[in-house]
């Protein structure tokens, strides 16, 4: 029943399936492959530079479209690793996570009524920021791996997504690497997908929070696809990339009246935030790229841990080319309703996972499918697969 003192327009958000299940894992103590966060700490030079802009006394206010020497590094990060020129000081939005960069661009963005595509499965807070926009949120399916043939991949046909769009249509969002399929979209796709905004005007919001998160191919911005720079409002965060994702430092990157809406925006939202964080993320902006490419290769030996477990045990999973997630498929043993499977797992075995079904509106085609999160130490990994592989082999007795 929806309580009758809140607005529509937040009736249906519920709580986020990564509460829930973090909340399942705490009540059992379980192993947490569910939500995505990494177990380990930033590098010591992170947390030494947040220590030392505490003591250079920065604790008021940083400026509302962030502190200069952060705008300055981000800008000096998007033309080193995309070739995208951006001007530190008016295409530059320094924001709290990624999460208030998406959300102050649509909501700077996207009038009521206007329609907004977005790839399914979907990360949900796109879902929740249209909704609060009164945005018509028209969702285009990834093809998931044909069952038993993980090696597919889930892969996006750009012939749907440019069907989808409607005289109505006005934004795209576009998630890559993708949570939680952990897809790759390559420069073909982001090609064909530029085209399609092109010949119909819309504008492009990119979440690429797992961009240093690469293990096959290479990160592409759409906004250096033909015709997108002045199109495209690139968002990403320091979370993912530095491991830590409880700084909730993230930008926004847009020319022109794109970068002017979400700073209208965002300075009703929080106006600015974490001061020190901003300080510390500038440092570790110009750290040498090895400190970067460390995370990705740990967290490259940690999915090939997991994929080659999971395989192992039977269940086809796809080898994700990045995030911190791989996708597994339970119906080849025993388990056909991964959403069961989930609120049963942290009790019964001590594994929490996320069911698939949570990024989509229909659950039919990936009813069976599992998200697990390899962002942990191996050993926590080698424990949560252990556990999994007692419920399958009868060790554990109930099943759901
Ligand atoms: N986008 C995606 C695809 C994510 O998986 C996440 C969560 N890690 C976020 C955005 C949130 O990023 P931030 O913590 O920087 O707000
Ligand atoms: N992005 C993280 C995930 O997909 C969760 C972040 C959150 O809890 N909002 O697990």
């Amino acid at each position: 029943m929806p309580d009758p003192r809140h607005a529509r327009r937040i009736q249906g958000l519920g709580t986020t399936v990564f509460s829930r299940m973090t909340a399942l894992a705490t009540e059992h103590d379980a192993v947490n492959l569910g939500q995505g966060f990494p177990d380990e700490d930033p590098h010591p030079a992170l947390v030494e530079a947040v220590d030392r802009a505490m003591r250079d006394g920065h604790h008021q206010y940083a400026p509302g479209p962030g502190v200069p020497r952060l705008r300055e590094a981000v800008a000096a990060h998007q033309q080193r690793h995309q070739g995208l020129v951006f001007d530190p000081d008016t295409d530059v939005t320094i924001t709290f996570g990624a999460t208030e960069a998406i959300a102050a661009a649509v909501l700077g963005l996207c009038d009521p009524g206007d329609e907004v595509l977005v790839v399914e499965p979907v990360y949900d807070a796109y879902s929740a920021v249209i909704a609060l926009a009164g945005g018509v949120e028209v969702r285009v399916a990834l093809d998931p791996p044909p069952h038993g043939a993980p090696d597919t991949g889930w892969r996006l046909d750009p012939g749907r997504l440019a069907a989808a769009v409607t005289p109505r249509t006005r934004l795209l969002i576009l998630n890559s690497p993708h949570n939680p399929t952990g897809a790759v979209f390559d420069t073909d796709l982001l090609d064909a997908i530029a085209a399609t905004c092109v010949e119909h005007d819309l504008v492009a919001i990119t979440d690429e929070v797992y961009e240093h998160l690469v293990y096959d191919g290479r990160h592409v911005s759409l906004a250096t696809r033909p015709g997108m720079e002045a199109r495209t409002v690139t968002v990403s965060s320091a979370g993912k990339t530095f491991s830590c994702t409880g700084w909730k430092v993230g930008w926004a990157c847009a020319r022109g009246e794109l970068s002017s809406a979400v700073r209208a925006t965002k300075q009703y939202l929080s106006f600015s935030g974490g001061t020190p964080f901003q300080h510390a993320i500038a440092d570790a902006l110009r750290l040498p790229d090895a400190v970067v490419h460390e995370v990705a290769d740990r967290n490259r030996g940690r999915r090939d841990l997991v994929v080659d477990a999971l395989t192992g045990l039977g269940l086809p999973t796809v080898r994700s080319a990045g995030t911190y997630f791989v996708t597994a498929d339970l119906a080849p043993v025993g388990f056909d309703d991964a959403d069961a499977f989930c609120h049963w797992a942290p009790g019964a075995i001590g594994l929490a996972a996320v069911p698939v079904s949570a990024f989509v509106l229909d659950p039919a085609p990936v009813r069976s499918l599992v998200r697990l999160a390899f962002c942990k130490r191996d050993a926590v990994l080698a424990e949560g697969m252990e556990r999994l592989a007692g419920a399958l082999t009868g060790r554990s007795t109930s099943r759901p």
